[in-house]
């Protein structure tokens, strides 16, 4: 065989699943189709951990309280940033209000630390609430995670431990063997004796699946600069009698996301005045980002139903799925591991390789830096203070970027107020020189999204 487990799909489950593995002494290697690792993990470096209290489903609700704990442990473990921040369930009408008042009787005696609030009481706590507020159904339990560094940390520890990342190969079908199974990808053909499925590969000789819950709306998304006039200091979502949902929730950057949920496909008119109803200080000039995104709420399902055989699916797609990563990857990794003769590694380096984020650094270890590394005392990105230095290591790096994309994952450039305008030109080429390539073979994120389309006039250098 070639491997004893073939993980297919490099999104944030499929690293954490590798990750995980790669403590024991298997022989692993991971398909992506992409040239990076979790390039759909979040639209930016901030999520909501959830706690179970949002979610009607009571296997996610159980993933999520698990993943919620777990999560905290290797925000520390990999050195990923993560603040903790109470969220509010909020009720303006008689009907929203006995929802609340259900939710809580059903998941009381499940989640710690949940509290149903009069107005009132929730006013005391978040004075930006307006008056109308009938019933609150508070946490002391949600948070807001990095996802790009937990997601890229999941990964480059695995690469250093030994999985196998095969970037740029498409899964095009898997076959099972007498023994074992056989990939078969637009370049190579791998034989293994267990497959973690973790793509959405619909015509695949194995394991087509038609478990799949698939529940979509539509959700308007708002990055708001940090002018806005009022300020959450909780993470707020007002429910209403026809199922909208609007989130406003703080960034690890100190900026605050808004995302409307609706079973309809409303306008940007219509979505920012529903904003403005519920903060009345929002301008549009505040309105830093804006992206329409399906809102994913599938019930995730570990498929092992061909387990006996070796083979194992994760299906479908989630708005939590960043929370509940942790646990499908303990979850994976024990069925595969039980299943296959293998022992924990002495030599597991449980650590992410280090580097330096230089707007986080105080002016004294900036200067030891420099001293050590010049370029990190050349400024690209003014706006998040990014240098030279950071963009080259984030390209050096074990999984390093190879494409805008990936570069803007790994640092924050171009997520500042310019919004690349004056750094874009620099990555490039900083790119172009580190990977031996000409600028306008420089791709955003996929082999068909070139940057530069060609020279206009032809000098030497550009
Ligand atoms: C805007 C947005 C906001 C979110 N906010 C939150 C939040 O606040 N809290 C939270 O918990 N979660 C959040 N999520 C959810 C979560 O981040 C994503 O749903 C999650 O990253 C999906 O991860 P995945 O690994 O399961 O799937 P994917 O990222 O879809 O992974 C599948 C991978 O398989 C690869 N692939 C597909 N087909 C093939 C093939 N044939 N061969 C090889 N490779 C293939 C794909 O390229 C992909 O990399 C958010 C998601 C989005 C988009």
């Amino acid at each position: 065989m070639d491997y004893d487990v073939l993980i297919l799909g490099g999104g944030i489950i499929g690293c954490a699943a590798a990750y995980e593995l790669s403590k024991y002494s298997l022989n692993i290697a991971l398909i992506e189709r992409d040239y990076d690792i979790a390039d759909d993990v979040a639209l930016f470096n901030s999520t909501i951990v959830y706690d179970g209290l949002e979610c009607n489903d009571s296997l996610m609700s159980k993933l999520e309280i698990m993943g919620n704990s777990l999560i905290r442990d290797m925000a520390q473990k990999f050195n990923v940033k993560l603040k903790e921040y109470n969220s509010m369930i909020i009720a303006e009408d008689e009907n929203c209000q006995n929802k609340l008042i259900e939710i809580y009787n059903e998941k009381k005696d499940i989640i710690d630390n949940i509290y149903l609030l009069d107005g009132n009481d929730a006013l005391k706590i978040e004075h930006a609430l307006s008056n109308k507020v009938k019933k609150v159904l508070y946490s002391k339990n949600t948070l807001i995670i990095e996802p790009y560094d937990l997601a890229l940390a999941y990964g480059e520890i695995a690469f250093d431990n030994g999985v196998n990342f095969k970037l740029e190969e498409e899964v095009l079908d898997i076959q099972r063997m007498s023994k074992g199974f056989r990939v078969i990808t637009n370049k190579n053909k791998f034989t293994c004796n267990m497959v973690l499925n973790t793509t959405p590969g619909k015509n695949y000789s194995i394991g087509k699946s038609d478990r799949l819950n698939k529940n979509r709306e539509n959700q308007k998304y708002f990055l708001l600069n940090n002018k806005v006039k009022k300020k959450f200091d909780s993470i707020i979502t007002f429910i209403k009698e026809d199922g909208e949902q609007i989130c406003m929730s703080p960034t690890i950057e100190g900026n605050s996301a808004v995302y409307i949920k609706s079973a309809f496909d409303i306008s940007y008119e219509d979505a920012f005045n529903e904003i403005i109803k519920f903060n009345n200080l929002v301008k549009e000039e505040n309105i830093s980002q804006f992206y329409e995104i399906p809102f994913y709420n599938d019930t995730l399902i570990i498929d092992d139903s061909f387990m006996e055989s070796g083979y194992i699916s994760v299906n479908g797609k989630s708005y939590a799925q960043v929370t509940i990563t942790p646990a499908i990857a303990k979850i994976v990794c024990e069925t595969i591991v039980n299943n296959l003769n293998c022992v924990l590694k002495k030599d597991f380096i449980d650590k992410r390789r280090e580097f330096y984020k230089f707007r986080d650094l105080c002016n004294n270890d900036r200067k030891k830096i420099i001293k050590l590394n010049k370029s990190y005392g050349k400024m690209v990105c003014y706006c998040n203070k990014i240098t030279e230095g950071e963009i080259i290591d984030a390209i050096r790096r074990p999984l390093g970027a190879r494409t805008l994309e990936g570069v803007r994952r790994r640092t924050g450039i171009t997520f500042g107020d310019c919004m690349g305008a004056r750094c874009l030109n620099k990555v490039i080429k900083i790119l172009a020189r580190e990977m031996n390539k000409d600028m306008t073979d420089i791709v955003r994120e996929s082999g068909d999204s070139k940057l530069i389309l060609g020279r206009i006039k032809e000098f030497n250098d550009m």
